[in-house]
């Protein structure tokens, strides 16, 4: 599987965070399947907008791209994105890239132009235009395009190796190919097949890389190696502000870390991406990172309440429960990711298990099981983590029931039980047992 990685130009924002959630979720899923993955993803390290950013900030390309390098790895990190297998970096397949175009160039699809820049002959790759529907007919054939993105009605021949101009700096590698640069689309046909072959499974990308980016590198990947590159590619739609693509160009975007900044935390922001299914649209506002949280907190508690169980055999009930979960669960995500089904099976599946521990008629090994269950489906969804007894309870609760503690030593029953009521106003219940005072937090909504 090859995902086409950030630009590290700047911050990442949450739109293209969630492009690498949706690639995460797939991965996951397909693990989960007893796939075995291997994940590329690479690290746009020189084009356009990275030069231009050095330049900028009068740094060297190479610490200006370190940094958000840096940057990127601490989010997937704080997201719970699991590391792929391979980063490789543009600068560092350079090589790759020449052996690439100069195929091209011996298979007659690629020429050096007037500008010495050499160019890909889209007309000569009968299926251009395969990917993101467009003919060839309506292709201005022989126009070229040297900068790396653009739009569909401007279809024409794109650069693969781009000569030096001053503007390059002193971004240059000297190359059979002249004085120059690779251009984007080359970099990612040359790293996905070094580390997966000339034909694998699975692309992904957001959908603003259908065109030009992917169709360009089918263009070149199949032209050099004759062969099929791709066999599913899968595209996220985008994360919208108020209705429009959230990017940094219209200056509507959030990085992690503004969010994080905010006082948000990773995992609420992680869960609110992966909600909606990727091929949707999906406006972000911070009403929906509120609900995720009480979403989350509400699997959290399932699994606090489980730790503690203890009742009666179910008599079965939880068995059917559970199979129901596993087969709605499963037959959602198989379909295509379909993951607000797979979560609506998930969340009425923990309804009916905090209706059988209201009426506790769920025995200790049955707990046991359902715990199980839900830990592999966060394998999956990457949000409940760890979830420890003490780390749910409030400060100010711990001390409360302290004091209760030391109110029932002293036989101070009404006062021992004045604490347990403004416990319970706090949504902690607390029960004296044979083993000790226990409690647990009040099931909520
Ligand atoms: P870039 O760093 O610009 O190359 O983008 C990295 C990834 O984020 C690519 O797969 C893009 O298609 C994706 N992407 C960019 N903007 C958005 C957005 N608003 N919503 C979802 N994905 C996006
Ligand atoms: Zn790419």
């Amino acid at each position: 599987m090859y995902t086409c990685g950030p630009t590290v130009y700047d911050y990442a924002h949450i739109g293209n965070y969630r492009a690498f959630l949706f690639e995460d979720l797939l991965k996951r899923w397909l693990e989960h399947r007893g796939f075995k993955v291997t994940h590329v993803m690479n690290l746009t390290d020189v084009d356009d907008k990275t030069i231009k950013g050095s330049q900028k900030q009068q740094i060297p390309l190479e610490k200006y791209t370190a940094h958000y390098t840096n940057a990127f790895f601490e989010d997937i990190k704080a997201l719970n994105i699991k590391p792929a297998d391979y980063y490789p970096k543009a600068t560092g397949h350079i090589p790759e890239m020449i052996a690439l175009v100069k195929t091209l160039i011996q298979k007659g699809y690629a020429y050096k132009a007037a500008d010495n820049s050499i160019y890909y002959a889209i007309k000569k790759f009968k299926n251009y235009g395969k990917l993101s529907h467009i003919k060839i007919a309506e292709l201005k054939t022989g126009a070229r395009v040297k900068t790396d993105e653009y739009k569909k009605e401007e279809a024409q021949d794109f650069a693969l190796w781009k000569a030096w101009t001053p503007e390059d700096g002193n971004v240059f590698w000297e190359t059979e190919l002249g004085k120059g640069r690779p251009g984007w689309h080359i970099e990612c046909s040359a790293m996905s097949m070094k580390y997966l072959g000339e034909t694998f499974d699975i692309h992904c990308g957001g959908v603003d890389n259908m065109f030009p980016h992917h169709e360009n590198e089918i263009a070149q990947s199949e032209a050099a190696t004759g062969k099929k590159f791709v066999n599913y590619w899968l595209h996220n739609e985008h994360l919208l502000v108020e209705g429009k693509k959230m990017a940094k160009k219209f200056g509507n975007f959030y990085t992690l870390r503004d969010l994080l900044g905010k006082g948000y935390d990773p995992i609420v922001i992680r869960f609110l991406l992966l909600s909606t299914h990727y091929r949707q649209q999906f406006n972000f506002t911070f009403e929906g990172l509120d609900a995720t949280k009480g979403a989350i907190e509400r699997l959290r508690n399932l699994m606090r309440r489980l730790q503690d169980a203890d009742g009666k055999d179910s008599g079965g009930k939880v068995a059917e429960l559970m199979l129901g979960v596993q087969a709605g669960f499963g037959e959602a995500m198989d379909d295509d990711l379909n993951i607000s089904v797979a979560l609506g099976a998930l969340f009425d599946f923990a309804r009916e298990v905090n209706a059988l521990l209201d009426a506790d008629a769920i025995s200790r090994s049955e707990a046991d099981e359902i715990s199980a269950l839900m830990r592999g489906f966060d394998g999956v969804l990457g949000v409940i983590g760890a979830v420890e007894m003490e780390e749910a309870l409030p400060k100010e609760a711990t001390e409360l029931i302290k004091k209760r503690e030391e109110a029932r030593k002293a036989r101070d029953w009404a006062r021992a039980d004045a604490l347990r009521l403004r416990l319970r106003e706090m949504g902690v219940v607390v029960e004296d047992t044979a083993q000790g005072v226990r409690w647990r937090l009040e099931k909520k909504g």
